[in-house]
């Protein structure tokens, strides 16, 4: 019997809060940072026969589809967890990108979560959620709440979680931009500002974060928006200023960097607050195109399964 194929939808993310400290041994920073899952989404699908990565959607172009691909190295990882031959481990996968590929939402992150998720099932693992995680922290610092989803503290290289509560659904709009950044080149200005003196700490704490959260309004938590990787990444792409206003005087209550960029993310004061922001910030001239997205949303599920939150 040649088993079904297994469809898993998973979120992008966005930081609500992102302080960079040292560089460790290990060449990683150590990060203070909280997360939100958003809803939007990539669709991994996993099915048995001959191994092979293909893609599509918006920005495929730019994605590998060889070894490069996180999918890829998420399914040789949990073949040699289980005992299969990672160099024909007998699968193709599948994915379909709504997550803007290098924009600092953690799409190729989100996509080896949901490889993860998907070839569990697939082969019949049965591994619980921590193994899960485990493995995907193995993958890379956003993976494992790409699996998770919802809200989290993340400490270590940001694959450490904690769950925050935030029964509130927050309201974003998302300014994709032209081109993306790679994350390195990003950490790397970061480090020569502050080598310079001129990329201090942007983000503060983040106990004032968890509280806004807990309290549910929108506007505190505007008012707590950090990224310590803002400054680089406007260092190296001066017209993310421009956009960051832009969606300010669109009325949004206040935006930020998501990750190590381009990509913007507003936060808006409601749902229709947004659609207005959205449509006067796609005028504007400012990025390629915008999305509304809400969060916080799942971590990777099934495909076709209901939205509870
Ligand atoms: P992060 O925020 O996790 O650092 P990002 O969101 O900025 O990453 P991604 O979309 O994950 O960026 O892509 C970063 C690079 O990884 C891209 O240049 C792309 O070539 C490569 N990549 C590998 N696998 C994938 C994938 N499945 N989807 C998107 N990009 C991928």
């Amino acid at each position: 019997m040649v088993p079904t194929p297994i469809t898993v939808r998973v979120p992008a993310k966005v930081n609500l809060h992102l302080a960079v400290g040292d560089t460790r041994a290990d060449g990683y920073h150590e990060l203070a940072t909280v997360f939100q899952a958003l809803s939007l989404t990539d669709e991994v699908t996993v099915r048995s026969g001959e191994p092979g990565i293909d893609v599509h959607g918006e920005g495929a172009d730019s994605v590998p589809t060889g070894s490069g691909n996180l999918a890829w190295k998420a399914v040789r990882v949990l073949a040699e967890r289980c005992g299969r031959d990672p160099d024909a481990p007998g699968v193709q996968v599948s994915i379909h990108k709504g997550i803007p590929v290098a924009g600092g939402m953690a799409g190729g992150s989100a996509d080896a979560a949901a490889t993860l998720f998907a070839l569990n099932a697939l082969w019949r693992l049965e591994l619980g959620r921590d193994e899960l995680a485990d493995l995907a922290g193995r993958l890379g610092s956003d993976v494992p709440f790409a699996l998770q989803g919802g809200t989290a503290l993340g400490t270590g290289r940001g694959e450490r979680l904690v769950p925050v509560l935030a029964r509130h659904t927050y309201h974003w709009v998302i300014a994709l931009d032209r081109h993306g950044l790679e994350t390195p080149d990003v950490y790397r200005e970061l480090d020569r500002l502050r080598q310079s003196s001129a990329g201090g700490n942007g983000a503060d704490g983040v106990e004032p974060v968890l509280e806004a959260l807990a309290s549910g309004d929108p506007r505190e938590l505007a008012l707590l928006l950090g990224n310590d990787l803002q400054a680089a990444a406007v260092s190296l792409r001066p017209g993310l200023r421009r956009t960051l206003r832009a969606g300010v005087e669109a009325g949004a209550l206040a935006g930020v960097v998501s990750g190590s960029g381009p990509t913007c993310a507003f936060l808006c004061e409601d749902a229709d607050s947004a659609v207005r922001v959205a449509a006067e910030l796609s005028g504007a001239g400012v990025c390629r195109t915008v999305r509304v997205a809400q969060g916080p949303v799942h971590g990777a599920r099934f495909a076709g399964e209901d939205r509870t939150d």
